[in-house]
């Protein structure tokens, strides 16, 4: 990993936190694109961004390049949830989830390539999702999204490859961040949530952050060189594909 040079989008929390502290212990260099960056480690370079924004991710992926003199990898990060049937979910909604988990990685993507063509060891890693294939309650907006996730992967693993830039995915299933808990501090009684929530899980507790982090930098890093237009489970045994 030493000498990698890494942006990580939504990597001021959770899972994209996780993956851009352990770039740094590996000896990358990091920048974070965040729409919220105050939660990124000093003294990177910390980067407002809104992945729903053309415009500004252009700007901010530049800017990281500028920064850090080049583009290795781009991790593909930021994300956010929906909850219900396609009968909970107005169209508004479907525009707002799909704009920033899916078009948020294809704006990154296509800020980058221009970087990542110049580089030695390119690669792109999304954070997808076991809903990508799950079919999960109460999640239609969601998995649809990760679904087209996974699929644009695989296309740009594809489109990409004779260009030596490789694209892959991780599937995490319930990952401990500050997401989950704040979806477990909405709930009456978050305690009891959280045992249930750790109860329905095939090893009975949650994903860590850090284990998910692990996997994209295993991805990301030269032990992954001939791997391309991957997904890899984190998930405890949830699901897999
Ligand atoms: P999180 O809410 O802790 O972190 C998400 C980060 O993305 C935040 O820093 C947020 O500011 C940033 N972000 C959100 N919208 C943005 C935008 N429009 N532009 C730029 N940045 C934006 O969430 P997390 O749990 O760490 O999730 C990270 C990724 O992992 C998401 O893609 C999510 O779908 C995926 N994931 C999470 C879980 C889980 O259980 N936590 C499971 C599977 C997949």
């Amino acid at each position: 990993m030493r000498g990698l040079r890494v942006v990580v989008t939504g990597g001021a929390s959770g899972i994209g936190l996780a993956t851009t502290r352990m770039f740094v212990a590996q000896g990358a260099t990091v920048a974070v694109l965040d729409l919220d960056p105050s939660g990124v480690p000093r003294p990177l370079p910390a980067l407002r961004a809104d992945v729903r924004d053309d415009a500004s991710v252009r700007a901010a992926v530049d800017e990281a390049a500028a920064r850090l003199g080049g583009l290795d990898v781009v991790v593909n990060n930021a994300g956010i949830g929906a909850v219900g049937t396609i009968e909970d979910n107005t169209d508004d909604q479907w525009h707002h989830v799909l704009d920033v988990n899916l078009l948020g990685m294809v704006r990154t993507s296509r800020a980058a390539l221009p970087y990542l063509r110049r580089s030695a060891h390119a690669s792109i890693v999304n954070t997808c999702s076991i809903a990508a294939t799950a079919g999960l309650p109460q999640r239609a907006l969601y998995s649809a999204s990760k679904g087209a996730v996974l699929a644009l992967t695989l296309a740009m693993a594809a489109d990409h490859v004779r260009e030596g830039i490789r694209v892959n995915c991780v599937n995490p299933g319930t990952a401990d961040t500050p997401w989950v808990a704040r979806l477990l501090d909405a709930a009456d009684d978050p305690a009891a949530e959280r045992a249930a929530l750790d109860a329905r899980q095939p090893m009975g507790r949650l994903v860590s952050a850090e284990e998910v982090a692990a996997a994209i930098g295993y991805l990301a890093g030269p032990a992954a060189a001939s791997v391309t237009g991957t997904a890899l489970a984190v998930d405890g045994g949830m699901q897999g594909l």
